[in-house]
């Protein structure tokens, strides 16, 4: 299982990269769209954990 923290406290969970990244977007252009525009792919790889 792969996730990324949302600073607010929401977690996006998924079973590859593509699917978590999905998720925080998705997450981000509701709660966080300023958010969204000033990060990359590279950016949301590099917040991704493992668990
Ligand atoms: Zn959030």
């Amino acid at each position: 299982m792969k996730l990324i923290r949302c600073e607010c406290g929401f977690v996006a969970r998924g079973d590859s990269d593509d699917q978590v990244i999905g998720v925080i977007r998705g997450h981000m252009a509701s709660d966080h769209p300023a958010l969204l525009d000033t990060v990359n792919r590279e950016d949301l790889l590099s917040w991704i954990q493992v668990e």
